[in-house]
This record gives C-alpha cells, sequence and structure tokens, in this order.
C-alpha cells in the first residue's frame, strides 16, 4: 500500500554551513537533492527549522537565528507547498520572539521548532524569558516541536502552558520513551514525533502508540541528520501497526495539527 506522507520534523538548507548532515560528502546535496529525496519517497510536505550554528565568536547568537528564520522563508518560496516553515525563537530575545510570532501568524504558518537550546547558546526550558514567549505562542495558536533533554524543566513547559500543543522529538531509549508517555498520560497537550534516535527498538513504536493514542504520534526523520527512508519504512513494515495507523502517524495527525 502507498501511503501519503508528511514529514513533520526535518532541517532544510541552502548552504552547505546549514546542512547538518554527517555523512554530507556521500552525495551532491543541495536544496534540489532535498526535493528529488522526498519525491523519490512519497513525502509530500517537510516541515521544520533551518539550524546552523554560529560560525564564528563575532557572530552573534540572535544574528544567526535571524539568518536561520530568513533562510526558512526563503526555502518556501523555493519549495511552494512542499515545505512548512518551523521557526526559531530564543529565550534572551523576547521581543524578537514575539515578532517572529506575530510574522508568523500574518504569513499563515504555525510551527515554532524544533527548538534545539544547545545549538543556540541555551540549555534550559526553565530559562527565563521563554514563559513570556510561550504565553504568546499559546494565544496565537502556535505549536512548539522541542529537542527532548532537560526533562524535569520540558515536564514543567508543558504542563504550564495548556493552551500550547507541544510536539516532544525523538523517543530514545527505554528511560526516555517512559518519560514521554509519563507525560502524555497528564498532559493531553503533549504530541511526539518518532524523529532520530529509538524507532529502531522493536515494538517501541507500538508502545508509543498505546501511551499516546494513535492521534498524537507523528512520523518525522531529522533529515539530513538521518534518513527519511529508515523512518517511513520503520512505520510502514511495522506488523504490529493496522494500515489507518499507519496513515494517522504518516500523514494525518500532522495535517490536522497544521491544518494542511
Ligand atoms: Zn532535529
Amino acid at each position: 500500500m502507498e501511503y501519503e506522507i508528511i514529514d513533520f520534523h526535518t532541517h532544510p538548507f541552502i548552504l552547505d554551513s546549514e546542512n547538518i548532515c554527517a555523512h554530507k560528502n556521500c552525495a551532491n546535496m543541495g536544496k534540489e537533492f532535498t526535493l528529488e529525496l522526498f519525491n523519490a519517497l512519497n513525502v509530500k510536505t517537510f516541515c521544520g527549522s533551518v539550524l546552523s550554528s554560529r560560525s564564528s565568536k563575532e557572530t552573534s547568537v540572535l544574528e544567526i537565528i535571524t539568518k536561520n528564520n530568513q533562510t526558512a522563508l526563503e526555502l518556501k518560496r523555493f519549495y511552494g507547498d512542499r515545505y512548512y516553515p518551523g521557526f526559531h525563537v530564543h529565550p534572551a530575545y523576547v521581543d524578537y520572539s514575539i515578532s517572529v510570532i506575530d510574522n508568523m501568524v500574518k504569513n499563515g504558518f504555525k510551527l515554532i521548532g524544533e527548538l534545539v537550546p544547545y545549538f543556540h547558546s541555551w540549555s534550559s526550558y526553565a530559562e527565563q524569558g521563554l514563559n513570556a514567549i510561550l504565553d504568546y505562542a499559546g494565544d496565537k495558536g502556535v505549536i512548539v516541536n522541542f529537542h527532548t533533554q532537560d526533562h524535569e524543566n520540558a515536564i514543567k513547559m508543558v504542563k504550564n502552558h495548556k493552551n500550547v500543543i507541544f510536539v516532544g522529538a525523538h523517543p530514545g531509549e527505554k528511560p526516555d520513551i517512559e518519560y514521554h508517555l509519563r507525560l502524555a498520560k497528564e498532559c493531553e497537550n503533549y504530541y511526539i514525533d518518532l524523529s532520530g534516535y529509538g524507532v529502531h527498538r522493536f515494538g517501541a513504536i507500538k508502545t508509543i502508540v498505546n501511551g499516546f493514542g494513535i492521534n498524537r504520534v507523528l512520523y518525522g526523520s531529522d533529515y539530513p541528520t538521518c534518513s527519511p527512508a529508515t523512518f517511513i519504512g520503520a512505520i510502514t513494515g511495522e506488523t504490529l501497526l493496522t494500515s489507518s495507523e499507519k496513515q494517522a502517524i504518516l500523514y494525518k495527525n500532522a495535517k490536522t495539527l497544521l491544518n494542511i
């Protein structure tokens, strides 16, 4: 069976310096390559933020996240409907972050992230400044995709902002999956994307679906860090899931969440 697919978690790029693939010399990877790859895999839409870190001491964090957000818009112009951009906010720059959310809403986008604190010189989901940004995101109906780290503060963040839908990235090993399931049980506003580490363990996806319910689990790959084919295969080839469950994970849940 051929499935429709939305990849909820990617980091597209234009410049080589924005390409976070560890094996990028394996092919001539440019923005056209990304499109050809997703065409070959039947991925209709790919979502997410441009993710490059500071190139030198002279470049400030604000400059780099501003550039990443601008590149996301440039890629949107290039890819059209195929790409759903995610944007960066930053707890040290509340005014800038609010203006990012305003611009997103004005342009019909509602995805922050993936937020990856260690890429942009912050470390904790308890950082001051984040509360005001998330309150504002909640008022505007914006979704937040965030890197799994700093579990205890992430729990507080999700619990304290019940009007924000959070999508945690990367299931991880069993103790991490138990953490995700605990949070999912307590917070209906907590979803998960399957990108990154974890789904290679037999039964992991089924365990996550059992805990979250079928509507809060999304396919994501973390391309170009990871291979989309690996994750698509892990879902389509999972004998423990029905085809309607596979369709929900691969496509329907992201479509509903982003209203696309
Ligand atoms: Zn990522």
